[in-house]
């Protein structure tokens, strides 16, 4: 019998982009409340720089208008108001020949846009579009340990401090290490963990003034790829301009991953992983005082993200290797996707067929993504089987062509494709 307590109350597991998204979407909806539960005791990113592309503009404003908007007050379209159109411009990394050669520059058809944000500033922008700035929806030093069944088919939020809550529903967006996961797979499933994609990553951020005097001007503030044999470096500027964020990739020798997912780094390790590449590169490595190491991991595909009313969202959902740009701008269309889900569910016997409409369109263009990412990482790093480091067939792979997909992506035809499913879906679950 359907049960129509109301208001329908959402537990949300990790405040990060993933899990301040939905939440945003959801406060438009009277039926719904929610509470955001974070393990640490305040909201912190960690990493450097953020990279947008038009798929993440488009989900922003129908989450909510203000998003977008206090976005873009943040944002960083690209160094040159001509130049707004410009995505990467590749070229060769490495020490020899070729060091410096073009390989491709890649031109953003017009209408689309790329830009690059800090993450403490989205944060920041996150946070300020929730109710009362967050105050009354977020419980700080929760870290969910367990998800049980609870009565009336509630689940039963089991956190570290011995204290738990029930809920309608549970959005687990808790990151790449997700406790929720193991809710939908099951502990022993490989499904539930992360794999390691053989890649680490540096991440630093230059001031923009120090890099510009080391590399000159137009290199410094316009999007650059340095491609090598088992590497490349990616750098774009970031908060309006005066910060540069430089990562810098290599290909591990070993397709597993002991240590803790990232640590702080020495600039010599840098340096010597990347010995033989070319002068710009090395410059940059040298400008870089406290790097970060990140060990890169993605999920296996998957058929569902979901068990009965729990939903996984953003990473814990689809850890995607980052080199498309995508992980976060999925979390954002993942959030309007949900949270206009969730908003048509007048009752609680409802809430599976949100659960089955958002697998309906979101295990789709996420699974065709994450693998995409993984195939970028290659193609850049050398290692595509068919291109290889043949300049001219990576700068074909890397066309914008290729990418129209990725980018162009009509976000709310997604979000009615869901909402139609979920029309015929509530029928069948009445
Ligand atoms: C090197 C690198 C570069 C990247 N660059 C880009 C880019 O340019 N563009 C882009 O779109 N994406 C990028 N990404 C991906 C992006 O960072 C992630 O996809 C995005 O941050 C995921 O957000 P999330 O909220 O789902 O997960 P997370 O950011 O991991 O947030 C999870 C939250 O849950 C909390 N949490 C974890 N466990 C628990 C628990 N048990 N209980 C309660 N709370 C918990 C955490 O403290 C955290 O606040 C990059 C990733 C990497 C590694």
């Amino acid at each position: 019998m359907a049960s129509s307590s109301l208001p329908i109350h959402i537990a949300i597991i990790g405040g990060g982009i993933g899990g301040l998204s939905p939440a945003i979407g959801l406060q438009k909806h009277p039926q719904i409340s929610f509470t955001i539960y974070e393990s640490h005791s305040s909201f912190s990113e960690i990493g450097a720089g953020l990279g947008f592309t038009t798929n993440a503009h488009r989900a922003m404003s129908p989450i909510s208008p203000a998003l977008y908007e206090k976005f873009k007050s943040v944002a960083l379209f690209n160094g040159t108001e001509e130049k707004r159109g410009f995505a990467f411009r590749h070229q060769v990394g490495e020490e020899g020949p070729d060091e410096g050669k073009e390989i491709i520059e890649v031109q953003i058809p017009p209408g689309l846009e790329q830009s690059s944000v800090h993450r403490n500033d989205f944060l920041d922008v996150l946070v300020g579009c929730l109710p009362d700035g967050g105050r009354s929806c977020v419980e700080f030093g929760k870290r969910l340990v367990e998800i049980r069944d609870g009565e009336d088919e509630k689940l039963i939020c089991m956190f570290a401090d011995g204290t738990s809550v029930d809920a309608d529903v549970v959005v687990g967006c808790d990151g790449l290490k997700s406790v929720s996961r193991l809710y939908v797979f099951g502990s022993e499933s490989e499904l539930s963990r992360p794999r390691f994609t053989g890649k680490i990553a540096y991440r630093a951020i230059i001031p923009m003034e120090r890099a510009i005097k080391a590399i000159g001007e137009k290199q410094a503030r316009n999007r650059q790829m340095y491609l090598g044999h088992h590497g490349f470096m990616i750098t774009y500027a970031m908060a309006k301009g005066t910060l540069l964020n430089v990562i810098g990739f290599r290909t591990t020798e070993s397709n597993t991953w002991d240590g803790e997912w990232f640590r702080p780094a020495k600039q010599e390790e840098y340096e010597r992983d990347f010995k033989g590449w070319g002068k710009t590169v090395k410059s940059l490595i040298s400008l870089v005082e406290q790097p970060d190491l990140w060990a890169i991991f993605d999920h296996p595909p998957v058929s569902t993200y979901h068990k009965g009313r729990l939903c996984l969202l953003g990473d814990a959902a689809h850890t995607t290797a980052p080199h498309f740009g995508q992980g976060a701008g999925m979390a954002l269309e993942d959030a309007h996707v949900l949270s206009s889900l969730l908003g048509r569910c007048t009752s609680t016997s409802e809430l599976t067929a949100a659960s089955r409409a958002f697998d309906y369109a979101r295990v789709p263009r996420t699974t065709r993504v994450m693998a995409a990412s993984r195939g970028q990482g290659n193609l850049v790093c050398f290692e595509d089987p068919d291109a290889g480091s043949d300049l001219e067939k990576v700068a074909e792979l890397i066309n914008w062509d290729r990418r129209m997909w990725l980018w162009d992506y009509d976000v709310d035809g997604n979000c009615k494709q869901a909402l139609e499913k979920f029309e015929e879906e509530r029928g069948s679950f009445r």
